[in-house]
């Protein structure tokens, strides 16, 4: 019989996000249309885990409990409260890892220390091997009796009161088989150009597959089966390496949240426990959150973000870099507003994210290297079709100009429909300044420019 237990009283400072909530609603739907087909059903309860676990033994007389493991500190916390008071109750309970190539706990340092740097955990992680087989679909389900009492969906209030969520129904299909599709178009089209593509917000040139992958409609060993079976090997081909290097900085971050499981609040680099960040003012982070900082590429992501709950990962890293950099606000507030609205927001990826851009996680981006949104965008978005889709109010701007609309003459600014100020902001901070500002800081911290 297959169970879910909603508990989010349990998951304390970083219980679901409106967004997540939303994609599980759908990945439920899913899920239990996929299991009716198979001739059983899903039965849902809420309440604390290991009391409502309980109750449907009791009801159930089951005695073997067997689930995946999922990763988050207080998550791995309360799973081993419930093997331990289950196995006492004398039941065989078992968990099992569908989530990662490898437990984190299995790629170590000679000494046993866990790693902090990627590439040799890469390299160590790589030489256990990423193929292993996967398990054919069951072919049934055991029936559940029909009279065993079930919540529906509607019960835990997953979905949003005021629908905000159209933007999400557009892009995306929750569950296994919107996994699946999601993989093989990007198998048949994308993975060959995958290395040179994937910086570029303008192209669809990314697989898309993180919120299937946080929410296990799909695992990484499946991925890497798919492209072993596509491409008859993964060594030699520039794309697919690159594919699943990605999947080995997932990994990383899992390995880094299950070591240092205080990371979500608190630097893994101690110095910047001292870093002088500004005080949030509320209108200067709902500009950030609201896409309205006057910078068009940071602008168009958050626009990204909050229709669609995804953000290109280039776009993430400028995004990110703006709020902790040029604003110097604390990247907790950036790493909550991501968190309530990625539809893929991962603690560990999420985490690892925020303290590489910060430069105050493991393996981080050296903090001096300070993105330039202007000339990210030129690079990477040299066209300006990504901010011109996102920020349609600078639509008919030239290109040379898309990244920076506050460089061109007012007269042209107008014939192109744009008053600074009016249909669109002045830049928040000046980007030159902004930066000395934040250089100052982290050698006030006692950092080395
Ligand atoms: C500030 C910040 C916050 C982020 N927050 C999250 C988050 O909450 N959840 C999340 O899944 N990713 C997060 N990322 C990582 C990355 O941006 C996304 O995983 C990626 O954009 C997802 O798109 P994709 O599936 O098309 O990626 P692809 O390029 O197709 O990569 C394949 C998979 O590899 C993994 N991956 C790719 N890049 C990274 C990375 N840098 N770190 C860890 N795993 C990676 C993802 O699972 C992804 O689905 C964050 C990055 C930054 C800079």
């Amino acid at each position: 019989m297959l169970l879910f237990i909603h508990a989010p009283k349990e998951d304390g400072e970083w219980a679901m996000g409106a967004a997540s909530r939303w994609w599980l609603h759908h990945s439920i739907v899913a899920f239990d249309e996929s299991i009716r087909r198979l001739g059983s059903r899903l039965i849902i309860r809420q309440g604390p885990s290991l009391a409502m676990l309980r109750q449907v033994i009791a009801e159930t007389g089951a005695q073997r409990i067997v689930w995946n493991r999922a990763y988050e500190p207080r998550t791995i916390e309360r799973d081993k409260e419930i093997k331990e008071s289950l196995r006492q109750d004398g039941l065989i309970v078992e968990s099992f890892n569908s989530t990662l190539f490898y437990e984190p706990w299995e790629v170590k340092r000679a000494k046993g220390e866990p790693y902090k740097v990627f590439t040799p955990y890469w390299k160590a992680l790589q030489s256990k091997g990423l193929e292993h087989s996967i398990l054919p679909l069951p072919r049934s389900l055991t029936l559940v009796p029909a009279d065993m009492e079930s919540l529906t969906l509607e019960n835990l209030e997953l979905l949003p009161k005021i629908p905000w969520d159209g933007g999400l129904r557009d892009a995306w299909h929750p569950g296994e088989k919107g996994a699946l599709t999601m993989l093989d178009e990007f198998l048949d089209s994308e993975i060959g150009g995958y290395s040179a593509e994937r910086d570029r917000p303008d192209h669809a040139g990314t697989s898309r597959l993180s919120p299937y992958l946080h929410f296990g409609e799909i695992g990484p060993r499946q991925v890497a089966w798919a492209i072993q079976a596509k491409l008859g090997c993964m060594d030699g081909n520039a794309g697919a390496e690159s594919f699943i290097r990605q999947l080995g900085w997932r990994e990383f971050a899992h390995h880094l949240l299950f070591h240092f499981p205080h990371t979500p609040e608190s630097p893994l680099n101690e110095s910047f426990l001292s870093f002088r960040w500004n005080e949030p003012q509320s209108q200067t982070l709902q500009a950030w959150q609201t896409g309205k900082t006057g910078i068009p590429l940071v602008d168009a992501g958050m626009r990204e973000l909050w229709h669609t709950g995804w953000m290109h990962n280039r776009v993430r890293m400028v995004a990110a870099s703006f709020l902790v950099k040029n604003l110097r606000i604390h990247w907790l507030e950036g790493a909550r507003w991501f968190w309530d609205t990625l539809v893929d927001a991962d603690l560990a990826n999420n985490t690892i994210g925020w303290q590489w851009v910060a430069g105050c996680g493991a393996d981080a981006a050296p903090y001096f290297r300070i993105f330039n949104p202007v000339l990210q965008g030129q690079r990477f978005d040299p066209n300006g079709d990504y901010v011109r889709r996102w920020v349609p109010e600078l639509a008919q701007l030239p290109t040379r100009f898309i990244h920076q609309p506050w460089q061109m003459p007012t007269a042209d600014l107008e014939s192109s429909g744009v008053r600074l100020g009016v249909d669109y902001p002045y830049p928040l901070v000046d980007l030159k300044l902004s930066r000395e500002q934040a250089l100052e800081a982290f050698k006030q911290m006692g950092g080395r420019v």
